[in-house]
Order: structure tokens, then sequence, then C-alpha cells
């Protein structure tokens, strides 16, 4: 990396004028470090611009003199990406100032947004036009919608609505060399080659930086049902999902599996949550279905599949939701689970997938080894089940030292990644991998990809400027 000059510095602060940018430490800190603390970076400056032609005018800046940039949307990223390393020879370039609406075409049902609007912003937008966007994550207050193309969200809708890249219809994109891409058609058919917009979806800011994108609008539910079930087993709940999905003609918007030690981490330390059920399971889900059209008919239906459940044996016990508040206490179960970790001390964190038919296989074999790695090990293994998708995070044995366990990050992380690679799942299902997955994913991906992402990246960025030591 080359160290930036003074006067490299000054035409990028001119660039973006007086607002444009943060030179001043104690201002800077909060853009240098991630949620979780795991990397504090320095930087040269942050650079702020407002407009797609500042970006492109520090951009072509940056390429002429070499400058590294790492591009930063709410910084909710968790494995690295959107912080700068510890040298400061990089610049961080927020788009946090780029939030306007470019356009909202009700009869294509679509929306144009700057890079920079937070997903929540983009929920009340498309409300106030009787739309929805479903894209639904616990960061959506500060997460941006060019943080969530970038790292490809998922979420807890994804099992009806598909990830972001399946969400977005057009981008515009600043490329390393400074030109803009404006790539913002709003089509639905298009196959005049190669998809190009899906290069920079998911790339973590490695390609280029995205400033405004085309999104696809849907329209508002009328009704929700919400259930929380104890399940017989993880067997038992992918195997309701399966009834859900039939009984309901695809209308399963959440399935989310929740373990009973998750639910006591959640009972023991989030104020204002409480055991909706007399008895304890071990395995529960929390199920939602949405519906287009008002009416008790959703109700029924989730009570049909629930019966079925329980005729079955799958399901022990069930609560459906009376109102909106009930499902927002049954919710609150699930949401919390991570913040929840925390209190008990070290837990080690991953973010995996594998088929939806395997889900049980996996968290059998990898507790089973875990807990033979480290006895009294507590293993919360949590989330999207009805996307294949689980955080299986192991914690700390209670009252075992901290650090001693932490220590252990990287031999249980090859178990429990081992395992998922063996059963044809990925050892990133939504995070990305950013700095902390960067070199683990080459033991994963066969030697073709990894050359493979290689090439594009050279292609696009054959400087190497853009978002440097990440991703590949
Ligand atoms: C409490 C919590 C809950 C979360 N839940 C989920 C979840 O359910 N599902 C999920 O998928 N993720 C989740 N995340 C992770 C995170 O919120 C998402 O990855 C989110 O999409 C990141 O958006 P951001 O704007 O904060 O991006 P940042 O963190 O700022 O950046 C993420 C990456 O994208 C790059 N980037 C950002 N903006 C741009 C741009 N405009 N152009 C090019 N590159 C860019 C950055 O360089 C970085 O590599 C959660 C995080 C937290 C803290």
């Amino acid at each position: 990396m080359n160290r930036i000059s003074d006067i490299t510095l000054e035409r990028i602060k001119a660039a973006v004028g007086r607002r444009g940018f943060i030179a001043e430490p104690g201002e800077m800190a909060a853009y240098l470090k991630e949620p979780r603390d795991l990397y504090i970076g320095q930087a040269a400056l942050i650079v702020r611009p407002s407009t797609t032609a500042e970006v492109a005018a520090v951009v072509g800046i940056c390429a002429e003199t070499k400058t590294s940039i790492v591009p930063q949307g709410g910084n909710t990223g968790l494995v690295g990406g959107s912080v700068p390393f510890e040298t400061g020879d990089e610049i961080v370039l927020s788009l946090n100032r780029m939030r306007a609406i470019r356009a909202v075409d009700l009869a294509n049902d679509t929306i144009t947004v700057e890079a920079g609007m937070p997903l929540a912003a983009l929920h009340e937008e498309a409300e106030r036009h009787d739309r929805m966007f479903p894209l639904r994550i616990a960061s959506e207050g500060t997460a941006t919608v060019g943080g969530n193309l970038s790292t490809n969200a998922g979420g807890n809708a994804v099992l009806r609505y598909g990830n972001t890249r399946e969400l977005v219809l057009g981008v515009e994109v600043v490329l390393p060399d400074g030109q803009v891409w404006n790539g913002l058609r709003g089509l639905r058919k298009d196959n005049t080659g190669y998809d190009l917009k899906q290069l920079f979806i998911g790339a973590e800011g490695s390609l280029g930086i995205i400033t405004a994108a085309v999104l696809k609008l849907f329209p508002r539910p009328r009704a929700t049902a919400t259930a929380f079930a104890a399940v017989a087993g993880v067997e038992a709940a992918v195997e309701l999902l399966g009834i859900a999905k039939r009984e309901s003609g695809g209308q399963v918007s959440s399935f989310e599996l929740l373990p009973r030690i998750g639910v006591d981490f959640v009972l023991r330390h989030i104020p204002g949550t409480r055991d909706p059920m007399q008895a304890r399971h071990d395995w529960y889900v929390i199920m939602e279905m949405t519906s287009g059209r008002a009416g008790d008919e959703l109700r029924s239906t989730m009570e049909g599949v629930l019966g079925e459940g329980l005729e079955r044996e799958l399901v022990l016990d069930a609560v459906l939701a009376e109102s909106d508040t009930q499902a927002k206490d049954l919710w609150k179960l699930r949401e919390s689970m991570s913040e929840s970790q925390r209190p008990e001390g070290g837990s080690i964190k991953h973010d995996i997938s594998v088929p939806v038919s395997l889900m049980a296989t996996f968290i059998e074999r990898a507790t089973a080894a875990v807990e033979q790695l480290i006895p009294g090990v507590r293993i919360i293994a949590f989330g999207h089940i009805g996307d294949g998708n689980v955080h299986f995070n192991p914690s700390q044995p209670p009252g075992a030292d901290r650090k001693w366990f932490l220590d252990q990050w990287h031999e249980v992380s090859d178990i429990v990644h081992g395992i998922a690679h063996e059963l044809g799942g990925s050892i990133s299902a939504e995070h990305g991998l950013g700095r902390l997955k960067r070199e683990e994913i080459t033991h994963y991906k066969q030697p073709l990809e990894i050359d493979l992402m290689r090439k594009l990246k050279e292609a696009l960025d054959p400087q190497g400027i853009m978002n440097p030591g990440k991703v590949v």
C-alpha cells in the first residue's frame, strides 16, 4: 500500500468540499471499528461524498495516485469488510450522505434509491406507497441499501422473497478507475449477455462502489399469522416446514429455529421477555405466514398446519399470536438471541448453511464434535432453518475462563466449518468473507473458483485499490 501524500489528500478534500470529509481523530473513530470490536483500524481520511459525481471524482484521484479505498455504508457488517486496516494508508469512503430517493414507479413496482439510504427508511418509503420491501434484518435502522447489496444480505424473509440479490433490478456503480456505470434499469427481463449487476452484489466493495439501485417492491401484506411451536427436534422442525409450505401455498415468510438454552439466555438477560409455554422443551420454531388478503383465512391455515404437526407428533405445544403485540413478544425471543449470549461469556460465532434436508445432521454432528473438544460447552444453534442457515454459536462452559475459551476459536471453527463443507454447505451464509474469512475460504472453495474470483478482481481493479485485503 502507498502512503497517501498530503497533496492527494488535499485534492480529495477539494473534490467533496468542507462538509464532505472528516479528518479530526475523535470524529473519525466511529468509522474505524466494526460492531463486535474485532477490528479497529486507522484511515488517512473519511470521505463523505454527496453525489455520484463526487464519488467518481474521489475514486478518479485514488486511481491516479494508487490510493486504497474502503467503501462503507452503515458499518454493521460482521466480518471486518467495512473498516480499514491498522496501517492508516487507506481512505474510508462513506455513502452516508447519499440517501435520496431518485424515482418511484408504482406501475413497475420499483423504487430507485441512493446507496446510503438506511434500510428502515426504505421500508417507510415503501409503506407510504402501500408497498413493501421484504429485506428484514435486525440492523436495519443503521445498515444501508449499498451495504445490503454489497453483502447480499439475507434476514428473516429469504424463504419467501429470496436474498438481496433477488430483489435488485439495476445498479449504478463507480468503477475502480473512476468511470460511472449507469445500470439503473428497471427490467424484470433482460437477456442481453452477462448480468453485470450481479458481479457487484455480494462483492463487499471489492469491485467498485455502488451508488444507487433499482429495487423491487411487493404488495403490502394485509394479514399476518405468527406461531411459536415447541417441536420434537430439528428434523421435526424441517418436516413441519414442509407441511406449512404445502398447506399455505407458499405463504410462509419466516421459519426460525430456537434452542431451549438460547431461550433460557434470553429470559435471563433480556427484560420484558417471558416463556410463552408452561413446560420446557428442547427446540422451538417461530413461524410467520403473510397474505395480501385481509381476514381470518391465514389464521385457519396456520391452525391447520399446527394441528397436523400435533397429530404427527412433530409439534409438542404451540401458541398462535392473538395480536400484533403478542406477535412482537414472540419475535423478541428470536431477535434477542444474539444479544443475550454476550453476558454468558465468550461465544464462538458461525454463520453456516447446508441444504435444509441436512440441517438436523449438521446440528447433531457439529454439536457432538464440539462437545467432545470442550466438555461443558453450551451450543446455541439458532436462526433461519427455513433457508438451511443457522448461527451455530458455542458458548463457553459456565465459570470457564473467557480467554481460554476464545483461544480455541480456530480449532472449533475448523471442526464446524469442516462438517458444513462435508455436507455440501457454506462457511458464510449471510455475512460475507470480509477480512475475517478471506484466508479460510481458500480451504473450502475449489482452486478453480478462487482463481476465477482473482481474475475478476484483476480485470476490474488491476491496481487493487478497491477494499484491498478483503474477500480475495
Ligand atoms: C444486530 C445485527 C444483525 C444483523 N442481522 C443480519 C441478518 O439477519 N442478515 C444479514 O445478512 N446480515 C445481518 N447483519 C450484518 C449486516 O447488518 C449486513 O451485512 C448489512 O447488509 C450491512 O450493511 P451496512 O450498510 O452496514 O454495510 P457495511 O457494514 O458498511 O459494509 C459491508 C460491506 O459492504 C461494503 N460496502 C458498503 N457499502 C457499499 C457500497 N455502497 N458500495 C460498495 N461496497 C459497499 C463494505 O466495504 C463492506 O465490505 C447483522 C448485523 C448486526 C449488527
